[in-house]
């Protein structure tokens, strides 16, 4: 078998149907246009899960892929994608997770793991190394997430096995469960924990015993080491280890565009005691690294006294502690943390949850939804019982959760009201920062592959609102004013090209974006001193933009045209009520038009036009649309 550095070398299929596995090579093709995780799985998931596929089927795929840096002393690279059709969106599905599960992917010998099919009973797979056992999961059934990675390493008597699991709202089908790595480390977007137990699939276990050759260790090495060297003299050094993401939180209320009370506000009066600030002060007691990282960003905390006394979890991040505080109204630390381990116990996405838990609080904060309607509970903001509550209705699929379980789009439409204050794009539900006060962000929530989502394009440089900034890297002044619409057209599209490379690279966006340590030609530079590939600036953002388009293409497949490139309307007719960002609004289509016309897309549909596909190495796709009924031209 053909071994390229930096790669494992081997993709595992397992059909679940058939009990059958299967291993192929990595392709020389496949890493040179699409490079690994995010990229090899994009692409199998465009040849292999068709437009007539239902995300809950035995045919839909799961697939897991790593990238050339994991495994290596490249110190961002400990990140897996994992990705298949949505059951919440119905279209492209995906999340990514750091942890040590991805390393230990590679070590036990794989790029990619495609699992197919549906078993009969319940199971996990074990991989240890070219050992793959699909072993009997009854008494793993309706075990959470934590209980399952304990249960999982008692019974193979090692600690050191790396497990990713789903909890009960996977399997009661939920649509928005996650698969969780190293117990707090979610993919938890998108609904592929919905997808693994639709499998009957509880967990992957791994161990793994080899090494990831590189091709030139001497320039490896040396790029290591600057980058060590500059992140430990970076200003972002500390408040990144002492609070991870969560030091957002205080940024964004003081920006304005910190979502409250469901986006109502964009300030929170609590804020303070609800902070990264308070929390690394008064709970937290030491700090946990991904594989290889130097910034040990992730904290563990204990709550030493009252109700949630003795509770101590990893975490949690700025999107979970945001979204049980600020956009449900709560001021309460120990209830939000309470409510993020529920939710990482259970199995569910904190961001989709806590919208849907928001949502039907303003709802009846407005006077159109009873309590009758909500199973007795007084869903007034900050109402921490009725939060708590509403995570377990929803993971157990019980009573008024039932309803919440199907994601905020499909609750309003099935409920009948609310749909306007439904906040979400393509049905995947917007994250914690209010697109009136980011407006790059904002276009990047409505054109994202996956749906309404920051790290699909992450234009972290418009908060430094910066216009030399701005003409520097696009020519225009107003493209990192972060209330400005001119210029995103441009800064999205190079972002969105960037993120896709730091998703197939598997690299950790906080340390190669927000500290600026990874650009196009560096990452670049890596890339082909670990692999021997020759990789130039140029062609990093090339394949970027082939892996923007794929994914492109599978929406368009799936029927999303321009008008599905939209933000609620909230944010379109309400200017931004308070706060720094005071009277902002979001004008999305003149920001629509400049990005399709720097994507080279049709801009009445939103179709990448046949030319540019072509010229990207993607004529196979447009002949495949045109199989499919798609108008490209
Ligand atoms: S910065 Fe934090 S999330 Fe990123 S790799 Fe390091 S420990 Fe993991």
């Amino acid at each position: 078998m053909p071994k390229y550095y930096g790669y494992a070398g081997r993709i595992l299929r397992t059909n679940l149907t058939k009990n059958q596995t299967k291993v192929q090579h990595t392709e020389k093709r496949l890493i040179t246009k699409f490079l690994g995780g995010r990229g090899f799985n994009s692409k199998r998931l465009y040849d292999e899960v068709t437009k007539d596929v239902d995300p809950l089927s035995p045919q839909n795929k799961l697939i897991f892929a790593t990238g050339p840096l994991v495994g290596t002393a490249f110190p961002l690279g400990a990140r897996f994608n994992v990705s298949a059709k949505s059951p919440l969106t119905g279209i492209l599905g995906d999340s990514n997770a750091g942890g040590h599960f991805a390393a230990e992917m590679k070590f036990a010998g794989y790029d990619q793991l495609v699992i197919e099919g549906k078993s009969r009973k319940p199971v996990y797979i074990f991989i240890e190394d070219q050992e793959i056992q699909i072993t009997d999961a009854e008494h793993l059934v309706g075990k959470d997430t934590y209980e399952t990675t304990e249960t999982i390493k008692n019974d193979l008597g090692d600690r050191t096995v790396q497990v990713a699991t789903v909890g009960p709202a996977a399997e009661n089908h939920v649509l928005y469960a996650g698969i969780f790595a190293n117990l707090a480390r979610p993919a938890a977007r998108t609904g592929m924990g919905t997808v693994m137990a639709s499998k009957n699939l509880k967990a992957v276990a791994l161990k793994g015993t080899g090494v990831i050759e590189i091709a030139d260790p001497r320039r490896s090495w040396k790029i290591v080491e600057e980058i060590e060297e500059e992140t430990y003299a970076h200003p972002q050094y500390w408040p990144r280890r002492i609070m991870g993401t969560t030091r957002i939180l205080m940024l964004a209320d003081k920006l304005g565009f910190l979502p409250t009370r469901h986006f109502t506000s964009a300030t929170f009066q609590h804020a303070s005691k609800v902070s990264g600030e308070r929390l690394a002060r008064e709970y937290n007691v030491k700090n946990r690294a991904c594989f290889s990282c130097i910034v040990p960003c992730s904290r563990v905390y204990v709550i030493r006294e009252g109700e949630y006394a003795g509770l101590y979890g990893e975490g949690p991040e700025y999107e979970a502690l945001s979204s049980f505080t600020a956009r449900v109204g709560n001021s309460d630390l120990d209830l939000a943390l309470k409510a993020v381990d529920l939710a990482n116990r259970l199995g569910l996405d904190a961001i989709t949850t806590a919208e849907c838990i928001a949502w039907a609080m303003e709802l009846y904060e407005k006077g159109e939804l009873t309590r009758k309607e909500a199973d007795g509970l007084e869903l007034k903001w900050g109402n921490g019982e009725a939060i708590l509550a509403l995570i377990e209705k929803i993971a157990l699929r019980e009573g008024f959760g039932d309803l919440l379980a199907n994601g905020v789009r499909r609750a309003a439409e099935k409920l009948g009201k609310g749909e306007e204050i439904a906040f979400h794009v393509k049905g995947l539900e917007i994250i914690q920062a209010d697109p009136r006060g980011l407006k790059g962000y904002g276009l990047g929530y409505a054109v994202a592959s996956r749906g309404a989502d920051h790290l699909r394009s992450e234009p972290f440089v418009e908060l430094s609102d910066d216009p030399e900034k701005g003409v520097e890297m696009f020519g225009v002044p107003e493209a990192t004013l972060r209330l400005a619409h001119k210029g995103k057209g441009k800064l999205v599209r190079y972002f969105e090209n960037w993120c896709a490379i730091i998703d197939c690279l598997e690299v950790c966006k906080n340390l190669a974006g927000n500290m600026e340590l990874l650009p196009f030609n560096r990452a670049a530079e890596i890339a082909e001193a670990v692999t021997g590939f020759h990789f130039t600036e140029q062609a990093m953002f090339e394949i970027g933009e082939r892996i923007v388009n794929l994914e492109r293409a599978y929406l368009v497949r799936e029927g999303i045209r321009r008008r599905d490139d939209c933000l609620p309307a909230r944010f379109l007719k309400e200017p931004l009520p308070n706060g720094n960002s005071k009277g902002a609004i979001f004008e999305i289509e003149p920001m629509l038009d400049e990005y399709y016309a720097e994507r080279e897309w049709n801009l009445r549909t939103g179709i990448p036009k046949a030319e540019k596909m072509r010229k990207i190495g993607l004529g196979y796709v447009v002949e495949d649309l045109k199989r499919n009924g798609v108008e490209i031209r």
